[in-house]
């Protein structure tokens, strides 16, 4: 019996799919299939999966939301975890005994990493929380949002990283699971550990601090959304922006109008909002991101993308890098 065999008698045959088209799985809505695909509905189900494909030395890889990605054609040879372990709960309190009773100042919310990032803050407002309401309606789950350093205003430094306390991590070479700080993570923009040493987020511990009025934190939230709806193409299939922004010193050698490090800014000087290579466009709302206008193929955005970058390359010397991951081979 091979190791793939193995893995499904371990896990439960009727719960692995093989040859599973990942594309019903990743915005973009493009991707082949999966050798094998499970989907991991709660925390001891994604432990299992991850323990018993390190036991068998299976090539892993976890999606989330899919929201942050490029599957290539044809798909992924190995095993594909789809996390849905979503739990959040309230982990504990920071404040002080006073005559009128309790007064909190900052709680701790606990949630899985297959939660999505958009419950996690409604749950945070909900409860009269302050800190992750910027999370309100960006796509995807915790464990792919502290991988990217998921984030909204920049300039007001609203980072997912910034309100991490604590997090398990599954190391897929060793095995081992590990409790770590927040610092382990050495969040940057776009950036955290764990793109290099691709452990999995198991779990994570956020820290949020009470607001006065609810109502108010809802508002803010709410603006986000709306500012975000202006800005972005809705209900079209897409995996949010391609790249990331271009560094502060890019931005001052090429004098972009207030200094501004957007690459979607760019992208729209290099004159390429709308430009086609077959079913792929580049938004004519949004240059950094690129649509899926029905049947576009891994291979048709990856060109698209080579495209603009050489024309960033070869007119303003601006080495573009991508925000989104490849998953599979693109040989
Ligand atoms: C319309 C649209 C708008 C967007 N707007 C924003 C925005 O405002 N701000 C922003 O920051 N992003 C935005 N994004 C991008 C996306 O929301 C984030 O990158 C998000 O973090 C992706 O999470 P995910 O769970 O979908 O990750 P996936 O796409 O599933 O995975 C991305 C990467 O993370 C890895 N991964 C997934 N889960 C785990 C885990 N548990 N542990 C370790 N690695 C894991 C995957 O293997 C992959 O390498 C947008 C995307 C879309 C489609």
């Amino acid at each position: 019996m091979d190791k793939y065999q193995q893995f499904k008698q371990k896990i439960g045959e009727l719960r692995v799919f093989e040859n599973e088209d990942l594309s019903k799985h990743t915005y973009f809505k493009i991707g082949g299939p999966a050798k094998l695909f499970f989907e991991a509905k709660n925390i001891e189900d994604l432990k299992s999966a991850l323990e018993a494909a390190n036991e068998l030395k299976i090539p892993t890889v976890v999606i989330g939301a899919g929201a942050n990605m490029l599957v290539s054609d044809a798909g992924f040879s190995g095993l594909v975890i789809k996390n849905k372990a979503s739990e959040i709960k309230l982990a504990g309190f920071k404040g002080s005994i006073d005559k009128t009773g309790r007064s909190i100042k900052s709680a701790f919310i606990s949630a899985t990493s297959g939660t999505l990032m958009n419950q996690l803050a409604r749950f945070s407002i909900d409860q009269g929380f302050e800190g992750l309401e910027f999370l309100l309606s960006v796509p995807g789950t915790v464990g792919g949002g502290l991988k990217i350093n998921a984030h909204y205003q920049v300039e007001q430094n609203q980072f997912i990283g910034n309100q991490l306390v604590s997090a398990i991590l599954f190391d897929l070479k060793t095995g081992e699971l590990k409790n770590i700080e927040a610092s382990y993570f050495e969040f940057s923009y776009d950036h955290s550990k764990i793109q290099e040493t691709g452990e999995i987020v198991v779990e994570a511990i956020f820290k949020v601090q009470t607001t006065k009025s609810k109502e108010e934190l809802w508002q803010k939230a709410m603006e986000g959304v709306r500012l975000r709806n202006e800005e972005q193409p809705v209900g079209i299939a897409c995996s949010g922006c391609i790249f990331r922004n271009i560094n502060h010193e890019d931005a001052l050698r090429l004098a972009t109008p207030n200094l501004t490090t957007s690459t979607g800014y760019i992208i729209d000087k290099l004159g390429l909002k709308g430009t086609k290579i077959g079913d792929a466009q580049v938004s004519e709302k949004h240059a950094n991101y690129i649509l899926n206008n029905g049947k576009a193929t891994a291979s048709e955005v990856l060109e698209l993308i080579n495209f603009i970058k050489e024309k960033a390359k070869s007119t303003y010397d601006l080495e573009l890098k991508e925000e989104i991951f490849y998953i599979g081979d693109f040989k």
